[in-house]
């Protein structure tokens, strides 16, 4: 399609309705760089408060390079993929070291740093330094899906036929809008549920809407969520909670936990409690008592931590990766979410216990 107007009409539409986002009132490439890791697999208004509390604590790059990486980590904390966070780590150290703290325009360069895939430097490249580079997320491959009346599932094994199709209608100049207003009809009108036909600026340009199709584009998956049953320890020593650091290789990496670990099959919560216990802390349990439950989703699994507090035989003492901390000190440590949620749920009944023990000494009083 080789039509001017595809872009124009585009471009007009996004200068109207874009979304107000904190990282499009910036051109600093660091902040465009890190709106657009923290994008990746998570939505616009779960990413807002994250972006906002990342820039307010590393304001330049350089300040992302000094911090230690147990700090980075804690302001990753609740987004997922840690290893994200990590090669941002990494980048903005090799960044000031070899670059002056500032982003390099080449893609051979960026090429080179950690975390920096075809994506994510096209986004670079086009959104900070208006360069034509084309790029697709899940948003942009099926708006264009649509658009050409593709069919099938939204994999990559679109996207020839799709960078074809961007390369041919991509303007001249302001590369940096035409990227975002492709990214942004797909999140607003050519949505993945009910695209608001009526409401597109290029409906003349779209095949899938002119045959009808639009809504069976592209083919649905289904989804195999397993389920998975985990038990977990809390052990309390006055207000203090064991936790334990996480290898630095494999899934979840560097960040800290409560002891515990997958109930494995025909084992019952106890059985796996005694084991986990065993083999993690080489320690006995002594009684336990189940306090909670809590679930958390991931991309192909669901985890239900049954969470009980425990006690144990032998007294477990601070090393470098496992320590006694309370709960307010808690936040220096970097967790995954199933973690955090505990995390969340033990100040709660810490809280409703205090009340209730303020209540009752004003009853004796
Ligand atoms: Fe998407 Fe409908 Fe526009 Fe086609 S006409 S691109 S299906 S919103």
């Amino acid at each position: 399609m080789k039509d001017k107007t595809f872009a124009q009409n585009l471009l007009a539409w996004y200068r109207k309705n874009a979304r107000d986002l904190p990282w499009r009132r910036t051109s600093d490439p660091y902040k465009i760089w890190i709106s657009e890791i923290m994008l990746q697999q998570t939505t616009v208004n779960a990413v807002i408060p994250y972006y906002e509390r990342w820039i307010k604590a590393f304001a330049r790059i350089q300040d992302v390079a000094e911090a230690d990486l147990q700090t980075i980590l804690t302001y990753w904390q609740g987004l997922g993929y840690y290893q994200r966070a990590k090669n941002i780590h990494k980048s903005a150290q090799a960044i000031c070291q070899h670059y002056h703290g500032k982003i390099p325009d080449d893609p051979l360069i960026l090429k080179k740093l950690p975390g920096f895939g075809p994506y994510t430097i096209g986004a670079v490249l086009s959104i900070a330094f208006s360069k034509r580079v084309p790029i697709i997320d899940a948003n942009v491959r099926r708006f264009v899906m649509r658009l050409l009346a593709i069919q099938g599932h939204a994999d990559p094994s679109q996207d020839e036929k799709i960078l074809d199709f961007i390369e041919d209608v991509m303007p001249v100049k302001a590369m940096n809008f035409f990227n975002q207003a492709l990214m942004e009809m797909g999140a607003l009108v050519c949505r993945s549920n009910e695209p608001v036909c009526i409401l597109c600026p290029v409906k003349s340009n779209c095949l899938a809407y002119q045959k009808g199709i639009q809504e069976l584009i592209p083919t649905a998956k289904v989804k195999d969520i397993k389920d998975i049953q985990a038990v977990i320890a809390v052990l309390q020593k006055g207000n203090q909670f064991y936790i334990q650091k996480r290898p630095s290789k494999g899934l979840l990496a560097d960040l800290w936990e409560f002891p515990g670990g997958k109930i494995e099959r025909g084992e019952t919560s106890q059985q796996a409690l005694a084991r986990e216990l065993k083999e993690e802390l080489n320690t006995k349990l002594v009684s336990s008592s189940q306090i909670m439950n809590v679930q958390h989703f991931y991309t192909e699994f669901r985890v239900k931590l049954n969470v009980f507090s425990c006690q144990v035989k032998e007294s477990l003492h601070n090393d470098p990766t496992h320590q006694w901390v309370t709960l307010e000190e808690l936040k220096k440590y970097p967790m995954p979410s199933g973690s955090a949620k505990i995390v969340e749920k033990l100040k709660q009944l810490h809280a409703r216990s205090s009340r209730e023990q303020a209540e009752q000494l004003l009853l004796e009083a």
